[in-house]
């Protein structure tokens, strides 16, 4: 779909030489392609670095000079060209794995919808895993040749930028986006002027313009409500992410359902394979109710049609997670609309009634089940405890016989794995290894790379993330005007060689971030001992209007500015993906302490381990089926707790016995002339060499392709009779 212009792109005024930049820019491809970053850093890197990685205002801004500079430089320019080669290479699709099994389906789009995307760190469209794995499942989908195009937002705010005080109160920073600054595209019609879908509000039409992501071969369009033909209000409508302003969510969604749908007609699109990504944009069902039902059919069957192509991945454990309308926001939003349908009011409330503790509802999840033939979950236990949830959908059926399965999530890994261990895998396992990294066998040659080697990779991952952390410190120290202990609280004193624990994520308070707080005493004299020091390091936003999460990282960050402590605890700012990266890059292990079973997968512990970080956490989500006894500590047992304060007390003697007696113990046990703790090290190899195949984005993305897409592919195109 070439709507948009390339105009853009010229912009730059670049050296004839190296002009593709521009385009290069304009592809998040080189996101994930670590030779591709070195196109943009070597022509100035301390630009780069200031830019925050973003191409397009680098290559706005760098010096003609720095241009001239490179291009007459072999070096850069051998790179270049082979760089560029691989880019047309790859967009040309000829030989991708759908090409070689599935081509006969390649014309017959998949839609995916998700109302955020993880990237990254120049697009804060998102607020934490959700968004991650969208965009990780994008990129993958790009690799593997899958006939995919996406929808969602573009925010023009953001998420927000954390800021902590002195006293631990995260402040909540709003972020403007300045789209021509990012490498996005605008969609426009043969005339030049933005494209528009319009869907039907009370009283109002609202209007959205389309934004394009490229993101590989995979095409993200983002709709936009600030545009002119709008009212004020509505112009901020797709301002922010999640607000909880009922009236403005369900705009929000009826936008990116309904005017979702018709963004894709409009661009010519005719997707047969629908993917919701969670339940928010689930109108999405009820628009192609609407298009069959005026094409002639009456509602049920219209719904029978539909489900075929329509897929619904659940993320959310728990019931008051999901995504509700009460019915008064129903009457005042879709009295419309059910006339369309053929439905009369009540006929309409029937399609995704439910009964929450607080009143009747219109129920996103229960829209999404009732319209897709195709549900799971996002790990074997989160699909049993989605079964065990929706059960109520089909009272006749036992448990077990809910139609909900599971796809555990994944990570895409050349978006997470270092550079330098990348190099080291290069060596030591078969060529194109990245091509096949869902294939356990070709991890086995992770048991040949000698200890010393290994160990060199990961202390010097540990080295940048000590250097990258003191850097922010310093700078803030410079420009923030923060206190001084706030300064030591954000890692001043962060040590570059001692064992280093990570704790990053979204401050819910599910996720217990206090926990191995618990035992203050206990844990700052095992942090203190004098040839066994440990560090650890939290990070992590809570949604601006989750106050018991604020108060969670309040409760951290009182415990990292304790002097006890001796600088042996610290806060980063501001978690995103940038930070993300280097903390499960740098760390020696990765925390993680959900209350079970609310971690309905988990994602961060996955990036990790293909790092050559151990991980020590709840056997939750991905961990329960990851973990084998030697890959890595599990926290407390495989069984489910009906007792929230027997389940945390259970949890803390457990966190703090493995961590006294196993995992300090062994990462200090340097019994060798090398000065390497090998056994330590043996753990590295078998974490990497059994985690990084079956949690890759390239398992997860062919399973959705195999077990979902394509199936639902095929019944539709050659419809059985
Ligand atoms: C991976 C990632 C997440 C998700 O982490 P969980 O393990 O699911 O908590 C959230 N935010 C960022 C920035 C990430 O990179």
């Amino acid at each position: 779909m070439d709507t948009f212009r390339a105009e853009k792109l010229n912009n730059f005024n670049l050296p004839r030489r190296i002009e593709r930049l521009g385009e290069l820019a304009y592809n998040l491809w080189w996101t994930w392609v670590p030779e591709a970053h070195d196109l943009f850093e070597d022509v100035d890197p301390s630009l780069w670095e200031r830019l925050d990685h973003n191409p397009v205002r680098f290559l706005r801004e760098v010096g003609r000079a720095q241009l001239n500079a490179v291009t007459h430089s072999k070096a850069y320019l051998d790179l270049y060209d082979r760089i560029l080669a691989a880019f047309d290479d790859y967009m040309a699709a000829e030989d991708s794995w759908f090409q070689r099994n599935h081509a006969e389906l390649r014309n017959n789009p998949i839609a995916y919808f998700s109302t955020e995307f993880g990237l990254h760190e120049t697009l804060p469209i998102y607020a934490g895993g959700l968004g991650i794995l969208s965009g990780d499942h994008l990129k993958e989908a790009s690799d593997l040749g899958l006939p995919m195009v996406a929808v969602g937002f573009i925010y023009t705010q953001g998420y927000f930028s954390q800021h902590i005080t002195e006293d631990g109160w995260q402040e909540a920073r709003q972020v403007t986006l300045k789209f021509e600054e990012l490498p996005v595209m605008p969609v426009v019609d043969d005339r030049g002027e933005p494209m528009l879908v319009t869907v039907e509000l009370p009283d109002r039409d609202v209007d959205a313009r389309i934004w394009e992501i490229h993101v590989g071969r995979v095409p993200l369009y983002m709709l936009d409500s600030n545009v002119e033909s709008n009212t004020p209000a509505d112009r901020e409508l797709t301002a922010r992410l999640y607000s909880s302003d009922l009236d403005l969510r369900i705009s929000q969604e009826m936008v990116l359902g309904i005017g979702g749908v018709r963004a894709l007609r409009m661009l010519g699109y005719n997707p047969v394979v629908w993917h919701m990504n969670e339940g928010h944009s689930a109108f999405l069902a009820l628009e192609q109710a609407r298009e069959l039902v005026q094409a002639g059919h009456n509602f049920e069957d219209a719904v029978a049609k539909l489900r075929a192509g329509n897929i619904f991945t659940t993320h959310t454990p728990v019931p008051a997670g999901s995504d509700e309308f009460p019915l008064w926001l129903i009457d005042k939003y879709f009295s419309h609309f059910w006339p369309q349908l053929g439905l009369e009011r009540d006929e309409f409330i029937e399609v995704a009634h439910r009964e929450m503790p607080w009143g009747e509802t219109f129920s996103m999840p229960v829209l999404a089940i009732r319209t897709s033939e195709q549900l799971n979950g996002v790990s074997e236990l989160h699909g049993r405890v989605a079964r065990r949830m929706w059960n109520f959908l089909w009272p006749e059926r036992r448990e077990d016989e809910v139609p909900i399965g599971h796809i555990t999530n994944g990570i895409h890994p050349g978006t997470w794995i270092a550079r330098s261990l990348k190099d080291l895998l290069d060596e030591y396992l078969p060529q194109d290894w990245l091509e096949h990294v869902d294939d356990p066998d070709v991890w086995e040659g992770v048991q040949d790379i000698p200890d010393s080697e290994l160990w060199e990779v990961r202390r010097h991952l540990k080295r940048k993330l000590a250097h990258y952390v003191r850097e922010r410190a310093r700078q803030q120290w410079l420009h923030d005007g923060v206190h001084p202990v706030q300064v030591v609280a954000s890692g001043a004193l962060l040590d570059p060689y001692m064992l280093t624990i990570g704790f990053a994520r979204r401050f819910a308070t599910y996720k217990r971030a206090g926990l191995i707080l618990r035992e203050r005493e206990r844990l700052f004299d095992l942090l203190n001992q004098p040839n066994r020091p440990v560090q650890i390091v939290f990070s992590g936003k809570a949604h601006p209007a989750d106050e018991p999460g604020k108060q969670l990282i309040q409760e951290v960050y009182r415990a990292v500015k304790d002097a006890d402590n001796g600088g042996r605890l610290v806060f980063l700012e501001d978690y995103d993906i940038n930070l993300a990266r280097y903390l499960v890059q740098g760390v020696d292990v990765w925390l993680n302490t959900p209350r079970r079973p609310n971690e309905a997968s988990g994602t961060s512990g996955e990036k990790a381990a293909l790092n050559g970080a151990l991980n020590f956490s709840v056997l939750d989500g991905w961990w329960r089926e990851g973990f084998n006894g030697k890959n890595g500590w599990a926290i407390g047992k495989d069984r489910q707790y009906e007792d929230d304060e027997q389940q945390d007390a259970d949890d803390v003697a457990s966190l703090y016995h493995t961590l006294e007696n196993e995992i300090i113990p062994l990462y200090y046990n340097r019994n060798n002339p090398g000065g390497y703790p090998a056994e330590w090290l043996a753990m590295v190899k078998e974490s990497i060499r059994t985690l990084a195949p079956q949690f890759s984005m390239r398992r997860m993305v062919k399973e959705y392709a195999e077990e979902l897409y394509l199936p639902a592919t095929e019944k539709r195109v050659q419809p059985v009779k």
